[in-house]
């Protein structure tokens, strides 16, 4: 290996580099199945490389209160192994932190996955040596790993956001950030809280620390829709309806443009009379959670079935909030509605007729400063015991860019993706050999039930390892024209949605001081993303260059072109 690629620590550790055929980043949903399909059915020898001090991913660190899926919980499941949907009974329809993180640790531990996780370790490097064909991955504890195949499983909101506010270290209170929140709690009992940030985060956040604060100050930036999650328990008969139900459920959030358990309607907002309308909407609310955008097809694609959906929605806000200031603040929403994220809640407007909450507008008069004793406004100093970061991630690029990822000739992703992240499907980047990217930017990943995104890459992802494999091919890469063409199509699918309506989202990475304004999920579907997919694989990985087979031969793929598969493609399944 050249010495070049050694840095320091690792020279220290040469005696003890841990060799594989794979190393995963993460033990979240994403890693702990990879490393099932890759150590089980590819048999391969891999670890999964894991910075907590348990499983869990995205749900170990996000402990803050409120913390609960918006996804139903007998979607937000794993669907390949049928055992495990017949022995899991999750107990309310969406399911809250507590309970993902134990049954991911269910599943680990039955699937005997934990004795291939290296807990505790936080990479700090991953550089890809040519002429081994191996990447060498170092950890900030010392720890070091050379691999064929290097996948990263680390989550598309695991990087936190922290607003620089001047004067922070000389807040005398407590702080927290929603997604570092500490596994011991935080008692708010007789405190002043002051929360920044009403996204999907601080609408769960907000019903719940006003329940024991003393007094809660939530610092509003953008007003944002949200809708009743209703969440509940789970009766017998459901329970039953799903054991009976199981390969039709399947079918469903694996042919759904978003994932979820229930299919958009085809008709349109327009197609009705206004009172038929109404009544559809209403119906929709009483039900609750994500559902209520799929109500009516075309909400996310023209913006005057939008403004009848927004209009449905304010009005539910005004009639539940009673002071009219605080109900003019909670609607003035600068967005259509679902092109951020749309949250769901727990009685988050309700809390704004508590005595012990106040909401703060600070897009009129922005966040000047952290005092010693609270939050300092253009209008006035707010004092506080504990201040509460609902200021959600870095994401998307932000977990792959701290892993300091270098590929073939040393060239580093953080400059390749200087302006805006580039992948072919959202899974490789040329440049990268046996790079794998699991929900990687360009794939449909946040705009879907992530355990069903993650099932379909992590399946790819093995079927592609497997055909290596099999066919003692080195390597796999992505071609830079393959490259180029898929983040036109990934371009040309937000550009139909209302989505460019509302460019200051993170899913254009405008959440980020400096960070490109890139739209940066696929907006397509994630039923027409499979199709893509599979058709690529297909046609033995078309769009991707191959390496050399342990002959010497270079495999040729068929020389069929990616804008006619894309384009087959469009066919066989709707948009988002
Ligand atoms: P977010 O959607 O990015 O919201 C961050 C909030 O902080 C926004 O209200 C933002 O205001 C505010 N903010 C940021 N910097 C600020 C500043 N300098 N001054 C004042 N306000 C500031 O983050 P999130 O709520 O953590 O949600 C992120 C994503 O996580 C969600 O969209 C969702 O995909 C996922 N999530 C899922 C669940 C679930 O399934 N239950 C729950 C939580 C989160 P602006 O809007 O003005 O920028």
């Amino acid at each position: 290996m050249p010495d070049g690629v050694l840095s320091n620590q690792k020279k220290i550790n040469q005696g003890r580099i841990t060799k594989l055929d794979a190393l995963i980043i993460g033990a979240g949903f994403s890693g702990l199945y990879q490393l099932l399909c890759l150590r089980d059915k590819v048999g391969l020898s891999v670890k999964v490389v894991e910075a907590g001090d348990g499983v869990g991913g995205t749900w170990y660190w996000n402990r803050y209160p409120g913390a609960r899926c918006d996804s139903e919980s007998h979607s937000y499941s794993y669907y390949f192994s049928d055992e495990i949907l017949k022995e899991w009974k999750w107990s309310e329809r969406y399911p809250g932190h507590a309970e993902v993180v134990r049954y991911l640790n269910f599943v680990a531990d039955k699937l005997d996955l934990k004795r291939d996780i290296n807990f505790n370790l936080r990479v700090c490097s991953a550089t890809y040596n040519a002429s081994e064909n191996v990447w060498a991955v170092e950890t900030e504890q010392g720890e070091c790993f050379e691999c064929t195949y290097l996948i990263t499983a680390v989550g598309c909101l695991s990087s936190t956001n922290i607003p620089t506010f001047p004067g922070h270290e000389s807040f005398e209170g407590e702080w927290y950030h929603t997604g570092q929140w500490p596994h011991e709690g935080v008692d708010f009992t007789g405190k002043r809280v002051g929360q920044i940030g009403t996204g999907s985060t601080g609408i769960q956040a907000v019903p719940v620390i006003a329940e024991t604060a003393k007094h809660l100050t939530v610092f509003q930036r953008t007003a944002n829709y949200s809708v009743p999650a209703k969440n509940g328990p789970l009766s017998k008969e459901f329970q039953e309806y799903l054991d009976a139900n199981r390969a039709d459920i399947k079918e469903t959030i694996r042919t759904t443009p978003n994932g979820h358990p229930f299919v958009i309607s085809e008709r349109k907002v327009f197609d009705v009379n206004d009172a038929e309308r109404e009544k559809i909407f209403e119906e929709a609310w009483e039900h609750g959670g994500l559902g209520f955008r799929a109500c009516f097809q075309d909400i996310a694609f023209d913006k005057n079935a939008n403004d009848v959906a927004a209009d449905f929605i304010k009005r539910k806000i005004r009639s539940i909030v009673k002071d009219p200031k605080t109900a003019d603040l909670l609607t003035d929403i600068d967005h259509p509605y679902a092109t951020k994220r749309p949250p769901i809640d727990t009685n988050y407007f309700e809390t704004y007729n508590r005595d012990n909450v106040d909401l703060v507008d600070v897009r009129s008069s922005p966040i000047e400063c952290i005092t010693p004793k609270g939050v300092k406004t253009g209008n006035a100093e707010y004092e506080l015991d504990i201040i509460v970061f609902a200021t959600g991630f870095d994401a998307m690029t932000g977990p792959l860019l701290r892993l300091n990822i270098e590929g073939r000739d040393g060239i580093k992703l953080a400059d390749i993706w200087e302006a805006g992240p580039k992948s072919y499907l959202g899974l490789q980047i040329p440049g990268f050999p046996n790079l794998f990217t699991i929900t990687g930017p360009g794939s449909p990943s946040v705009l879907c039930n992530m355990p069903v995104a993650i099932e379909q890459h992590v399946e790819w992802v093995t079927d592609c390892i497997s055909f290596l494999e099999d066919n003692k091919i080195a390597s796999i890469e992505a071609t830079k024209d393959s490259m180029d063409k898929w983040v036109s199509h990934v371009n040309e699918c937000a550009d139909v949605t209302l989505m460019p309506h509302a460019k200051h989202t993170w899913y254009y990475g405008a959440n980020i001081p400096g960070k490109p304004r890139v739209f940066m999920p696929y907006a397509g579907g994630m039923a027409r993303y499979r199709a893509i997919c599979d058709d690529i694989a297909k046609q033995k990985y078309i769009g991707f260059k191959l390496g050399e087979t342990d002959t010497g031969d270079v495999w040729s793929a068929p020389s069929i072109s990616v804008d006619d598969l894309v384009e087959a493609a469009m066919v066989k399944g709707p948009a988002v």
